[in-house]
């Protein structure tokens, strides 16, 4: 049997959700269409005001819906130190910590020429210029220990070379890439704390 060509898009849509597949996205369009109606409605406004309203902070590329997230608005934070991560969920997992009280570079990716990620992908540029501008006294790598993440910290350090910008890793052991949320906040304080100079 074939799927109306309504509820066959609504499937389709839902395939877009990372580790959706066609049965579970079938499972989720029969389940709003069969009971909860309201629910669907719900999603469906929540899905196209946050497709509309968030957009990236211009300064650490971090989720936002003004021009500048609240973290880069924090005068009581210091902006000169910068806490380099591939996505928001680190963010979220570092400020859970307590132990930072520096800004973040938000990544949103990590260098992966093979995938199409370049540095530019990951707004490596736009780091270089807050770089050049002598916005930045310290930079603190916490892009994790995957192949991509060790390249993307090594380009990293290429361009701060020769400039004031000391530079340091948290400490190895810990997790990372968009997996920093499931580490506990104390091993992350810990890791914060036990960070080493490159
Ligand atoms: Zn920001």
């Amino acid at each position: 049997m074939k799927h109306s060509p309504l509820v066959q898009g609504l499937i389709d849509a839902f395939t877009c959700l990372p580790g959706v597949g066609p049965r579970s996205a079938q499972r989720m369009a029969y389940h709003l269409l069969e009971r909860n109606r309201e629910g669907g409605g719900h999603l469906a406004e929540a899905l196209t005001s946050a497709m509309e309203g968030v957009r990236q902070c211009s300064r650490c590329r971090n989720f936002a819906e003004r021009d500048l997230c609240p973290i880069c608005l924090d005068s009581r934070r210091d902006q000169s130190q910068v806490c380099v991560v591939s996505s928001p969920a680190d963010v979220l997992a570092i400020e859970h910590s307590g132990e930072y009280r520096g800004r973040y570079f938000v990544l949103l990716g990590q260098l992966s020429p093979i995938d199409g990620m370049g540095p530019r992908q990951i707004g490596l540029d736009q780091l270089e210029q807050q770089i050049q501008a002598g916005d930045i006294s310290e930079i603190i790598l916490a892009t994790g220990t995957t192949v991509e993440g060790e390249a993307t910290a090594h380009y990293i350090l290429e361009m701060v070379h020769g400039t004031a910008v000391t530079v340091s890793r948290i400490a190895q052991g810990v997790p990372m890439g968009g997996d920093l949320e499931f580490v506990d906040g104390a091993t992350l304080a810990h890791a914060f704390r036990g960070r080493r100079p490159v």
